[in-house]
């Protein structure tokens, strides 16, 4: 027994329902499916000190497809089931097992035909509750990992979970020959059977993708909907920022305008420097207060440029 997660739901594309009528009596459309995806199981070493073998992952991949999972160990209603559609190997690139491997998990797409028996399953399932999930399936043979011999030869005498010199020792299961049901479990076996965040089956709003950012604990899986949304949502709070700054430069320019104006005393490039470093309430502040003092200078001032502006033509009369 090996156990796994729930990976979270997302909506199903038209291929993904093309696939669900194939198990289902009649077309469902999106509205009615809560589909999610699940991690199943992968080849880390586990609990038991044993892993699944590659070859026994892509048996498994064919052997899960249309099997039932049960949200309740006592379930009678069929309301309380999920079932897999779909099911693949992904290999995650540059991650490898801890004895060295490359990390492979098995990976299912799941639908729920959502009714009201199910509908508070649905919600514990999209907040996170009731993620980790036990994966049955049968094993023909496993390999010991200080001798190399199958358990099935006989000859091995090792014990799992014992070290050997430095070495653990560990079984490699193979040959996958069945895979039954798969249920929710309270206590996970797998090291990996930790929790991705789960999103509700409708479209996930940018509040449900920063939430999930904020109570992401080892990884966050996006869908592609919603890797865009947020990509989207990035563009525009940078077009903002983009505004932001230029009203801030403007504030900026204008608060140094009347500091030169209304305290001359102060070097206007050094008083710019302390102004560029103010927030937009501080330079505000500073806006009302030296606008209060240059309206008073002000009148002085224009009248003096104005005279001074004169004077090139009065001096010009002489001139002539
Ligand atoms: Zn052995």
């Amino acid at each position: 027994m090996k156990q796994g997660y729930i990976e979270k739901s997302f909506s199903p594309s038209k291929s993904d329902l093309e696939k669900i009528s194939e198990y289902t009596r009649r077309e469902f459309d999106e509205s009615e499916l809560f589909v999610f995806g699940v991690v199943l199981c992968d080849n880390e070493i586990d609990r038991d000190f044993e892993k699944f073998s590659k070859s026994a992952l892509d048996e498994l991949a064919i052997l899960f497809k249309g099997k039932t999972g049960i949200f309740d160990h006592c379930a009678k209603s069929s309301n309380q089931s999920a079932r897999i559609f779909e099911t693949c190997v992904e290999k995650a690139e540059g991650k490898k097992t801890s004895d060295g491997e490359d990390y492979y998990c098995l990976k299912a797409r799941a639908y729920m035909v959502r009714t009201a028996d199910n509908e508070s399953l649905i919600k514990e399932i999209d907040a996170g509750i009731k993620k980790e999930v036990s994966v049955s399936c049968s094993l023909a043979d496993s390999r010991c990992s200080i001798c190399g011999k199958t358990r099935k030869s006989g000859e091995c005498k090792h014990i799992k979970g014992k070290t050997y010199g430095n070495k653990l020792c560990t079984f490699t299961l193979f040959d996958a020959t069945d895979a039954y049901e798969w249920s929710f479990v309270a206590v996970p076996a797998q090291r990996n059977a930790g929790v991705t965040k789960s999103f509700s089956g409708k479209e996930s709003t940018m509040d449900d993708i920063k939430k999930s950012l904020e109570q992401v604990n080892e990884k966050l899986v996006l869908t592609k909907k919603e890797a865009n949304k947020l990509s989207a949502y990035i563009t525009e709070l940078e077009c903002e920022a983009e505004l932001g700054k230029e009203y801030k430069n403007s504030l900026v320019n204008e608060v140094t305008k009347l500091c030169a104006l209304s305290i001359p005393e102060i070097d206007s490039e050094m008083f710019r420097g302390v102004a560029q470093s103010m927030n937009s309430d501080e330079l505000l502040s500073f806006k009302s207060a030296l606008s209060k003092r240059a309206s008073k200078i002000m009148p002085v001032e224009l009248q003096l440029s104005h005279e001074k502006n004169r004077e090139p033509k009065d001096n010009s009369q002489f001139k002539i």
